[in-house]
């Protein structure tokens, strides 16, 4: 578990796999309730997460995620089919389960908002990005400029390989971001997530530069099939 950020208003944490109670294929933090682990594990490993923001488990704010293209205002102690969750509530955390998808965390410093989002492959190529920023400018009168973004730990182009469709797509449309070697063709998702920021005005990003796939202090679902899920969580202070 890892505070990666932090403002006098706003804290962004990430979980790593380590410091839960899950065993097996979810050892050890598995956060993820849909991948077949033991629900009381889950649970008591979401106490755990929320403990790092000093809050319950009542404040955690999860999505049932089906990799669509829509951002949705968080409500309390409901788990909302999206794929973006925004808020300006203080003290609720807005959390984004990945095991390889791509972790945006969104803050506008200026309206003191904040947005979660899960950006797979089929998000980020349906614009997720520019809908989250959008959804944050509707609701929140957002400015781009005072908007800075985290990505989080994700499967890197040293190890996103595509063929067939999702190939040809990347082809027509996100050349700039696939790289070849020994006819094997691999794609950055995180330099697409790059474009689709600064097309939307916002240029203060960070960047893990981290590999869900190489590094196995993380959850991946292209390394390990059946595994856990780690988060990036936001909370407004
Ligand atoms: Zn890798």
């Amino acid at each position: 578990m890892r505070e990666v950020f932090t403002q006098e208003w706003v804290k962004i944490i990430a979980s790593d796999r380590a410091g839960g109670v899950s065993a097996d294929a979810y050892e050890s933090l598995n956060l993820g309730f849909h991948v077949g682990d033991k629900p009381l594990n889950v649970e008591k490993n979401r106490e755990i997460f929320a403990s790092y923001f000093d809050v319950s488990v009542k404040e955690l704010c999860f999505m049932e995620q089906i990799h669509g293209s829509l951002a949705t205002m968080a409500k309390k102690e409901q788990t909302l089919k999206t794929d973006a969750l925004i808020t300006q509530e203080k003290n609720l955390v807005l959390c984004v389960m990945v095991a390889d998808c791509v972790p945006v965390i969104l803050y506008d410093n200026d309206k003191k908002a904040a947005a979660a989002v899960h950006a797979g492959r089929k998000g980020i190529f349906s614009d997720i990005i520019s809908n989250t920023v959008l959804a944050m400018k509707n609701s929140f009168k957002s400015s781009s400029k005072d908007i800075g973004a985290y990505i989080g730990v994700s499967i890197r182009s040293c190890c996103y390989e595509i063929q067939g469709e999702i190939l040809n797509e990347a082809k027509d449309r996100f050349s700039y971001a696939l790289s070849g070697k020994e006819g094997r063709h691999f794609l950055s998702l995180q330099t697409i997530v790059k474009k689709q920021l600064h097309e939307n005005g916002v240029v203060n990003i960070i960047d893990e530069n981290v590999c869900s796939c190489c590094d196995k202090n993380y959850f991946s679902y292209r390394r390990e099939g059946v595994c856990g899920r780690f988060a990036v969580g936001v909370k407004i202070v």
